[in-house]
């Protein structure tokens, strides 16, 4: 087991990462909550079929009951987010209970939000099931979606625990292991070549991509991101930096519509993007060339698809960014593990956006 502390202004909490972590639950539920009353469970249909029964039985000891809220983008809606109101009145929790969020980033994202207001905020736990929730289960950033907006409705709140048990991504499906995978990246590229060089090297397919082996690499990243939270927890400074790729990876989301391409897929064209436009305007000097044969291998597109005009791209990267002026600014690097940001120039923009569309 692998624990990682989490310091920002208002809290210090611990992500606890290894296989069967799960277990030691109870053990800190009894130690760091004397008083509780009742726990919440907020999971998702995938893993309320595939893990829910195990986790109440690791949970017998305590009153807890659950809720079942659709799978992914949909679990972030207004609507199922005041069934979970409803459902915490209903079941009568009070400020000494506590909320479990057993998912992926979408459960943890609601949940988070739920926790953050219900009786204007009650304890929660993050339990992650994906890879990608190793970026979305530790910072705070909680929110649902609004019809104008992803994320758009949201808060900074920050769990009381993240007991990251990598069993459970056992059954995650290849693509969501891509997904999550690319904020490993994220991670490397803006913080460490010794981590780049080490994930090139071992993780050359998507079957490499299991929770064995990439346990220490989960663990390094979440350890990028607690310095980056801790440092700057409300995003006034360099918790930008956790943005790379970013810009475009959102524009290109959204234009394929959200299930079109995963977050994780439409990133990684948003770093290659990113990526170009150091070299170009901040003498990064970098092997593209490899970076995106490794990225081919392991199954990625690393190209947006014609059908996609680039002047909705720089569209949608400019409300992205809620820009009203002839530029961007973009996270780009200087060299590995040297981000710094860089307004860019619409023209600009337009030129290299056209060179990544097939
Ligand atoms: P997700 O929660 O939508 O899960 C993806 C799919 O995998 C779902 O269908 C889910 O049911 C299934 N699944 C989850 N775990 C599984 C498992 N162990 N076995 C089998 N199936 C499993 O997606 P995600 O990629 O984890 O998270 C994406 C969300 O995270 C987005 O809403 C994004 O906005 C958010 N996010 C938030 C932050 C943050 O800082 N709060 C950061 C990045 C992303
Ligand atoms: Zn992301």
């Amino acid at each position: 087991m692998k624990a990682v502390s989490v310091q920002t202004s208002s809290k210090e909490y611990p992500v606890l990462i290894g296989e069967k972590i799960i277990h030691e639950l109870p053990l800190f539920l009894h130690n760091e909550f004397p008083q509780l009353t009742k726990l919440m469970i907020i999971t998702d249909e995938n893993i309320g079929k595939l893990y829910l029964q195990d986790l109440l039985e690791v949970l017998s000891d305590f009153e807890s009951s659950h809720i079942i809220v659709p799978n992914g983008e949909n679990a972030k809606t207004f609507e199922v987010y005041h069934e979970c109101l409803t459902f915490a009145l209903k079941q009568q929790l009070d400020r000494k209970s506590l909320i479990l969020a057993f998912g992926g980033g979408a459960v943890g994202d609601l949940s988070g939000f739920v926790a953050a207001t219900y009786m204007r905020g009650i304890p929660f736990i993050q339990i992650p099931t994906t890879i990608l929730a190793h970026d979305s289960a530790v910072g705070g950033k909680v929110a649902i979606n609004h019809e104008l907006g992803k994320n758009m409705v949201g808060a900074f709140y920050q769990p009381e625990a993240v007991f990251y048990d990598l069993e459970y991504l056992h059954t995650l499906p290849e693509r969501e292991k891509r997904s999550g995978f690319a904020e490993v990246i994220k991670h490397a590229l803006i913080h460490d070549l010794s981590f780049y060089e080490e994930l090139k090297e071992k993780v050359k397919t998507i079957e490499d991509i299991q929770a064995r082996l990439i346990q220490p690499f989960l663990a390094r990243g979440i350890e990028i991101k607690a310095n980056i939270v801790g440092e700057d927890e409300k995003e006034t400074g360099k918790r930008a930096f956790l943005n790379f790729g970013h810009t475009l990876g959102h524009a290109v989301e959204a234009e394929m519509g959200y299930g079109g391409w995963s977050h994780g897929e439409a990133i990684i064209v948003g770093m290659r993007y990113a990526i170009q436009l150091s070299k170009k305007y901040n003498k990064f000097a970098f092997n593209d060339e490899e970076f995106t044969n490794w990225l081919i291998t392991l199954g990625y597109e690393t190209e947006i698809p014609a059908e996609i005009p680039a002047e909705k791209l720089l569209l949608r990267m400019k409300q992205d960014k809620k820009t009203i002026g002839s530029s961007i600014t973009f996270v780009l690097l200087e060299a590995i593990g040297n981000p710094m940001m860089m307004k860019i120039d619409d023209e600009a923009l337009m030129m290299e956006l056209e060179r990544f569309v097939k």
